[in-house]
């Protein structure tokens, strides 16, 4: 069974839609069976994964709504071992709101999911800005939550403010969701304050909870982007591909121990990662 990993944040801008496609890629570049779900009606992620405007015109939108099969909906993608659902054109219509509701789209998404996981080892879950109820879906189907945030004095509220909805949907919906990780992104050495908000989330959370890796910024790479290609398809030894890489590996390590610990018959000990 593959691991589902919504990556979600309260704000917009902070590199969760870069870090789905590029951690994908680099994540399939390394064999692992991946599947990147969009559930941005931004379509961003099939931007960057190069699928064409045809491609982007049905998508999980058209299932929620029982107009698509998901089998109609996969793309594969530039990668072997990668592969994609777009969200589709609609848009979030009260009355598509209220569809949703009537339904339930939670455990619609998870049973989308579910049905998915068998022929993976990852699933990411390219969540819209803020916890609107898009995003709580992908928490209630997600295993663990992984939060971009910029390395700005900022992040460091929304993230105590994203800590207590995580904990929420816990209690709520899915005792099992674990955090995956902190990501700082768009980390840029020269500034001062970047390092302290660097030093700061890794003096404040449990070593279990923030990744090791940060995403430096790379200037050119909204333009990279824009190409419709994950950057390393384009340019494995930039720096910001190696980062996304040396995520990938640490992804692919607590996956490892997770099933270690299952295999070994315990839970583990990751009371950190549902702090
Ligand atoms: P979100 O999905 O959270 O809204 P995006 O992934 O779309 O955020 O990123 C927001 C903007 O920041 C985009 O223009 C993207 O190209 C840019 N960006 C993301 N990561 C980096 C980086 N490491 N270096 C430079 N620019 C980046
Ligand atoms: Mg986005």
């Amino acid at each position: 069974m593959g691991k589902v990993i919504a990556i979600a944040s309260q704000k917009g801008g902070v590199g969760k839609t870069t870090t789905t496609v590029n951690l994908a890629a680099s994540l399939a570049m390394l064999k692992q069976r991946t599947l990147v779900l969009d559930l941005d009606e931004q379509n961003a992620v099939g931007f960057g994964l190069g699928l064409s405007r045809q491609q982007m015109e049905h998508g999980l939108y058209d299932v929620f709504l029982g107009r698509k099969k998901l089998s109609e909906i996969i793309h594969s993608t530039m990668l072997p071992y990668l592969k994609t659902i777009p969200y589709g054109k609609g848009t979030l219509t009260d009355e598509f709101e209220r569809f949703v509701r009537q339904k339930g789209s939670a455990p619609l998404l998870k049973k989308y999911v579910d049905a998915l996981q068998k022929s993976c080892d990852f699933i990411l879950i390219d969540c819209p800005p803020g916890m609107g109820e898009l995003t709580i879906y992908a928490l209630s189907a997600a295993n663990a939550v992984l939060v971009p945030m910029q390395c700005e004095p900022l992040s460091l509220k929304t993230l105590t403010q994203i800590l207590k909805i995580i904990r929420k949907v816990r209690r709520q919906i899915n005792p099992d969701l674990v955090i995956e990780g902190l990501l700082m992104t768009m980390y840029d050495e020269n500034y001062r304050i970047a390092r302290e908000v660097c030093q700061q989330v890794w003096a404040s959370f449990p070593e279990e909870v923030v990744f090791r890796n940060v995403i430096p910024r790379m200037e050119e790479f909204s333009s990279a982007f824009a190409v419709g290609r994950p950057i390393i398809t384009q340019d494995p030894e930039a720096e910001v591909a190696k980062a996304y890489l040396h995520l990938a590996h640490e992804v692919i390590a607590k996956r490892k121990k997770e099933l270690e610990d299952l295999a070994a018959g315990g839970g583990g000990d990751d009371e950190a990662r549902t702090a």
